[in-house]
């Protein structure tokens, strides 16, 4: 291994951590600190107010809530004693499970997100329980000072978390004044993606000498690289299914796909093994020997595919690696920079292919302003595509078989043919069924009614700028060449996808309903609610792909009246089989004026 990648292995161990937290951080499989929380860690450790200047995907929400909670105080009434202001509901709650993750080895720990929105009451009554942290929007959070259901005196660290975004969403003022209500705020770490004046004015007046960090982008261009980006769902499924598909339809010699934790290297390797793919696991964890074994094994084609943390594969030189897989997105430019340039040796070409979800995209944005240059989105190998290169492939092994020794089964056939009189092609059939054993040569469409599909796809447009005529749904019976009782159900457009909700019909629901409660809760703009059906005890409505998990969680909770709606992906599309009524969404002012698109921003070309 060369020693081109000059940042040295550094572990969350050389921090002065709590154990506890060292603990949750093992569990939790991560590796090595990202660079933001290389440099944060030891200053919030030392009590130094600080500034981030970090986007999300960095990994800054462990750089603020590691040392933070390790400092807790242990006190009998649990009061709050770290308050973090975020811009979004969505990221409040995010954050706030990250502090419940980082600190499920604290005793008698809490944490409690408040939101607009969401019931008083429930806040309420866990604010009276007791919560060490809060992660809060402004405006609730300023609710909560004013009728004193949450006190003040007790905080003594405050973050403000992508502060540019809460300015930007007109918070600025609601962020004053919360940071002059609290007379015991010792501690203070402002993050923001940019560095606008006002935010620079915000930090220069309530913080106190901070320590600015920034982590620096070096620019390269790696001309020998083809590089390219798929926008996927943010779910591991949905991103195993993409790299399936990539590994098919792709030409490719070795594999270096990198993840983000050691757990998942594990994971995504034996998923790969069981789809026939010669693939191992590189991580820190595993014995150097090991891991020098298994490079050799990549090396001598024993396998093809390694799925490496960024640490495991730090100056891998292997010439054949054509493509490089960035399964989880980087948490800095830097360290894609490095991950791609493991490709491309030699002077070969190489192949990068990049996984960003919705949710990434800033990250993609400083990729391409680090490397120079534009990455090109490329859509996800379609069934089609992926059958087309199958039947090449079979093609291509009879060819090469045709080259063989064969005279010996030339032989066995000629007896055959004559002793049964076959036909020939028939014979030949019988025996790529026989070599193709109990797999099926084709991957199964799915299943969707296929006559649906072209009109679907001429809709996609629309429907990103909102509803249009030609996306209604007819009902079923009136569309053209639907049989009767056969199950005829549009597929959902591309960039969507379909969920079930557990009323319909017979719970009395409306489309009406479905709009409102998902665009109220879970804060989704309504233009990117697409089409809902509704049949007698359940409703269907696509989503834009990539609905992260903590917004999921929210609408599984949802009502409608009072019912919960229990949310869910449709994953087998078999549970759409009866027949009912579709119906369109009816145009509905949003209700939401200044949040952002939902999914912060969807991309038009989701892919998956
Ligand atoms: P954030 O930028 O805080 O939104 O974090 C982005 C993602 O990175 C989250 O899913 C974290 O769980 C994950 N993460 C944070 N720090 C690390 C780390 N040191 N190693 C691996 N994953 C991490």
């Amino acid at each position: 291994m060369s020693s081109e990648y000059e940042s040295t292995p550094f572990s969350f161990a050389d921090f002065d951590l709590a154990a506890p937290l060292l603990q949750a951080v093992n569990e939790a499989g991560y590796e090595t600190p990202t660079p933001i929380q290389k440099e944060m860690i030891p200053h919030v450790l030392a009590g130094r107010d600080v500034v981030g200047q970090a986007q999300t995907g960095t990994g800054k929400t462990a750089a603020f809530a590691l040392p933070l909670l390790s400092m807790l105080q242990p006190t009998k009434d649990k009061s709050p004693q770290i308050l973090v202001l975020a811009p979004t509901r969505e990221l409040a709650i995010q954050v706030a499970e990250s502090f419940t993750d980082y600190g499920k080895h604290l005793k008698n720990f809490n944490v409690l997100a408040i939101f607009g929105g969401q019931d008083y009451s429930i806040q309420l009554r866990q604010l009276q329980k007791g919560v060490q942290v809060v992660v809060g929007t402004p405006g609730r959070v300023m609710d909560h000072l004013r009728r004193g259901t949450l006190k003040a005196t007790t905080i003594h660290s405050l973050v403000l978390d992508e502060a540019d975004e809460m300015l930007r969403m007109g918070f600025l003022d609601d962020v004053e004044w919360i940071l002059e209500q609290l007379p015991n705020r010792k501690q203070t770490a402002l993050f923001s993606a940019t560095m606008p004046q006002n935010i620079r004015k915000i930090a220069q007046k309530y913080l106190h000498e901070p320590v600015e960090i920034t982590i620096k982008n070096k620019a390269v261009t790696a001309q020998t690289i083809n590089q390219r980006c798929l926008i996927t769902a943010g779910g591991l499924m949905s991103k195993v299914e993409a790299l399936s598909r990539i590994l098919e339809a792709e030409s490719f010699d070795g594999v270096l796909v990198f993840v983000r934790t050691k757990i998942q290297t594990a994971e995504i390797a034996e998923q790969l093994t069981a789809l026939g793919y010669l693939a191992a696991p590189l991580n820190g964890d595993i014995q150097q020997s090991t891991r020098l074994r298994t490079i050799d094994q990549l090396k001598s084609k024993k396998i093809d595919i390694l799925v490496a943390t960024d640490v495991a594969a730090r100056g891998l030189d292997v010439e054949r690696i054509s493509h490089v897989i960035n399964f989880d997105i980087p948490f800095d430019t830097e360290s894609y920079i490095h991950r791609i340039g493991r490709t491309g040796r030699a002077g070969r070409s190489g192949e990068a292919i990049l996984f960003v979800n919705p949710r990434e995209q800033s990250m993609l944005r400083s990729i391409e302003r680090a490397t120079r240059q534009k990455i090109q989105t490329m859509a996800l190998p379609s069934i089609t595509d992926i059958n087309k290169k199958r039947i090449e492939n079979f093609k291509e092994k009879i060819s090469g078989a045709l080259l063989g020794d064969i005279a010996f089964y030339e032989k066995l056939i000629e007896e055959y043919l004559q002793e049964t009189q076959a036909d020939p092609r028939r014979l030949a059939a019988a025996l790529a069924m026989l070599t193709q054993g109990n797999t099926p040569l084709l991957k199964p469409e799915p299943k969707f009614a296929p006559m649906a599909a072209p009109e679907s796809r001429r809709s996609v447009p629309e429907s990103r700028r909102g509803m249009s005529e030609n996306r209604r749904t007819k009902p079923a019976e009136n569309r053209p060449r639907a049989r009767k009782n056969m199950a005829v159900q549009l597929p959902p457009e591309e960039g969507m996808e379909r969920f079930r909700i557990e009323l319909g019909n017979d719970q009395g629901v409306k489309p009406g309903n479905i709009v409102g409660a998902i665009a109220n809760e879970a804060d989704i703009n309504s233009k990117f609610i697409g089409r809902i059906a509704i049949y007698d005890n359940y409703s269907t409505v696509d989503l834009p792909f990539g609905m992260p998990e903590d917004v999921l969680r929210v609408l599984q909770r949802a009502r409608i009246g009072s019912k919960a709606m229990k949310l869910q992906k449709i994953i087998d599309d078999t549970s759409l089989a009866a027949p009912g009524t579709a119906v369109q969404k009816p145009k509905r002012k949003s209700t939401e004026t200044r949040k952002k698109d939902q999914y912060k921003g969807v991309p038009a070309n989701a892919a998956l």
